[in-house]
C-alpha cells in the first residue's frame, strides 16, 4: 500500500498571509487533492515573543478567500479548527525527555549574558557562532541540584559528528557537514519548544508524507534530518519551493507592495485568478497553457514540475490573468463580483451595465471609474471635449445639433448612422464627434461603449447632460 498523502501548511502567527505563503498553501492543497490525501493547517505558535494576534485572522481569511480549506483538526463546536502547537506542549516535553534519555539532548543552564559574551568572542575571532557545549558535561547530581534550586534549563540537541544528507525532490541531495550545525535549543526555558523540535515531532505524529515549504527552510532541514535519526523515525519527503522575488529581483516582501493576500482582493483581483497566478510561481505544466481554474490545476499539478530557479512576482502578469478570469465569468456572476466595488449602482443598473465593461477590465477596482457616470453627473468637463483640430464655437454648434438629435429619439446603437452624418455635415471626424459626446455625457474620455452607455442613461438624462455641457462651453467663451 502506498503511504497516504498527508501535507501541511504550518505558519507561525507572526504576520499576515503574504503571497509567498499563499503559494505554499496552494501547492500543498493541490498535491493533497490530486492524490486524494489530507491537507492540514498547523499553527506554529511556539514563539510567544513574536506572536501577532491579527495574524491568525489574516491566515484564516486569506485561506478562506482563496477557497483552500483544510481537512482535519481538533473538534471545535461541530467543526474542526486547525492544530495549534501551543496546545500540544506535553507531547514536545515527552519527546524532549526521550532525546535526553537516549543521550541525544542535554540540559543547558547558560545565561543569556554568557551566551552573548561567547558569541562576541567567536565573532571577534572570526569563527562561526556556536554553543561551546559548556553544559554538556554536567553530572546528573549537579543538574538535579540546580533544578531543585529553581534554575530552569533549556534542552539542547547534541549534534553528532559526521555528515547529513537532505534529500529534496526539487533540489536533489545536499550534503551538510554536521560541524556546521549548532547544538540547537529544542525546549526553551519558558516551557515552549523551538520550531525545530515541534515541527519534527508534529510532522511525524501527524504522519506528514511530504513537507512542502519555502526554500528559506532548507537551511533547517539538516537539523530536522538529524532529529528524525535521533528518534529513529523515517523523514518525510522534502519539497522546498523556489524563492519568490519581486520585480527588482530581491526576495518578495512588504516593500514590494501588498503584504497580505487579502490586499489583492481589495485591489480587485479574483481569488481564482490569484490561484492561477500563484500556481505559476515556480511551477508550470509545461504545455504552454496558461488559463487554469482550481480543478484544472489539481489535475495538472505534479511536484516533479516544480522549478528550482527563483520565481518572479510580476503584477502585470497577474493583471492579465485576472482579465482572463473576469471575462470567463457568466454575466450574472461578473455583476455579483462587481457589487462590492460599485456600491452606488442599483442591482438592476449594475446588471445592465456590467456586460459593457466585462471585456475591458483587468481589475474590479476599475469599475467605479468606468461606471460611476451612470449615477454621478459630470461636473467640470475636461478640455478634450473640444477636439484639438476644432474650436470652441464649432464644438458648441455640434453639441447643439446633437441635442436636437437626442430630442427626437431614445438613444441606442441605431443612432450611429445619424451621428456619422452629423460629423460629416460639420467636417468633423467621427472619432472627434464621439469623443465630444462621450465627454458631455460622462465627463470622461474613457468609458464603456458610448451608445449603449447613452441608452442606460436614457434620453432625458442625456439631454440634461448635453445642456449642461453646452452651458459650460458657452461660459468658457465669454
Ligand atoms: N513555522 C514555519 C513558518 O513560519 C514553518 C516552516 C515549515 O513549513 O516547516 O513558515
Amino acid at each position: 500500500m502506498p503511504v497516504p498523502v498527508r501535507v501541511r501548511f504550518a505558519p507561525s502567527p507572526t504576520g499576515a498571509l503574504h503571497p509567498g505563503s499563499a503559494r505554499t498553501v496552494l501547492f500543498n492543497y493541490l498535491f493533497a487533492r490530486k492524490h486524494a490525501g489530507s491537507f492540514i493547517l498547523r499553527i506554529e505558535d511556539t514563539d510567544q515573543s513574536r506572536y501577532d494576534p491579527s495574524s491568525l485572522e489574516s491566515i484564516f481569511s486569506g485561506i478562506r478567500w482563496l477557497g483552500l480549506g483544510w481537512d482535519e483538526g481538533p473538534e471545535k463546536g461541530g467543526d474542526f479548527g486547525p492544530y495549534f502547537q501551543s496546545q500540544r506542549l506535553d507531547l514536545y516535553h515527552a519527546m524532549g525527555q526521550q532525546l535526553i534519555d537516549g543521550g541525544h539532548a542535554y540540559p543547558c543552564f547558560c545565561t543569556p549574558q554568557r551566551l552573548e559574551q561567547l558569541r562576541d568572542e567567536q565573532r571577534r575571532a572570526g569563527k562561526p557562532t556556536r554553543y561551546d557545549r559548556h553544559c554538556l558535561s554536567l553530572g546528573a547530581g549537579e543538574i538535579k541540584a540546580r533544578v531543585e534550586a529553581g534554575e530552569i534549563p533549556v534542552i539542547r540537541m547534541k549534534v553528532p559528528q559526521g555528515q547529513t544528507v537532505v534529500h529534496d525532490l526539487v533540489r536533489g541531495d545536499t550534503t551538510f557537514d554536521n560541524s556546521s550545525q549548532d547544538d540547537q535549543v529544542l525546549l526553551k526555558s519558558d516551557g515552549f519548544p523551538t520550531y525545530h523540535l515541534a515541527s519534527v515531532v508534529d510532522d511525524h505524529e501527524m504522519r506528514i508524507s511530504h513537507v512542502i515549504r519555502g526554500d528559506e527552510w532548507l537551511a533547517s532541514a539538516p537539523k530536522h534530518v538529524i532529529l528524525y535519526g535521533m528518534f529513529g523515525w523515517e523523514p518525510p519527503v522534502f519539497v522546498h519551493l523556489p524563492v519568490v522575488l519581486g520585480p527588482d529581483k530581491t526576495k518578495l516582501s512588504k516593500r514590494h507592495g501588498a503584504a497580505s493576500v487579502l490586499e489583492f482582493r481589495d485591489m480587485g483581483y479574483l481569488p481564482e485568478a490569484m490561484l492561477n497566478f500563484l500556481a505559476f510561481l515556480g511551477w508550470s505544466p509545461g504545455t504552454g497553457e496558461e488559463f487554469f481554474k482550481l480543478e484544472q490545476l489539481v489535475e495538472a499539478f505534479e511536484l516533479e514540475k516544480i522549478q528550482d530557479s527563483p520565481a518572479v512576482f510580476d503584477q502585470a502578469k497577474l493583471d492579465s490573468v485576472n482579465g482572463l478570469h473576469l471575462r470567463a465569468l457568466s454575466p450574472a456572476e461578473f455583476a455579483a463580483r462587481l457589487t462590492p466595488f460599485v456600491s452606488d449602482l442599483s442591482p438592476d443598473l449594475l446588471a445592465a451595465a456590467a456586460p459593457l465593461v466585462q471585456e475591458r477590465m483587468q481589475r474590479l477596482t476599475e469599475a467605479p471609474g468606468l461606471l460611476n457616470f451612470l449615477v454621478h453627473r459630470p461636473q467640470v468637463l475636461p478640455d478634450e471635449i473640444v477636439p484639438k483640430k476644432q474650436d470652441l464655437a464649432g464644438t458648441i454648434t455640434v453639441l447643439q445639433d446633437l441635442r436636437t438629435l437626442f430630442e427626437t429619439k431614445e438613444p441606442d446603437e441605431s443612432m450611429e448612422p445619424a451621428l456619422r452624418a452629423l460629423a460629416e455635415k460639420h467636417g468633423w471626424k467621427t472619432g472627434e464627434l464621439f469623443m465630444a459626446l462621450r465627454i458631455a455625457l460622462t465627463g470622461s474620455p474613457v468609458t464603456p461603449p458610448l451608445l449603449p452607455s447613452a441608452k442606460l442613461l436614457g434620453r432625458n438624462e442625456c439631454l440634461l447632460r448635453l445642456d449642461h455641457a453646452i452651458g459650460q462651453l458657452i461660459r468658457r467663451r465669454q
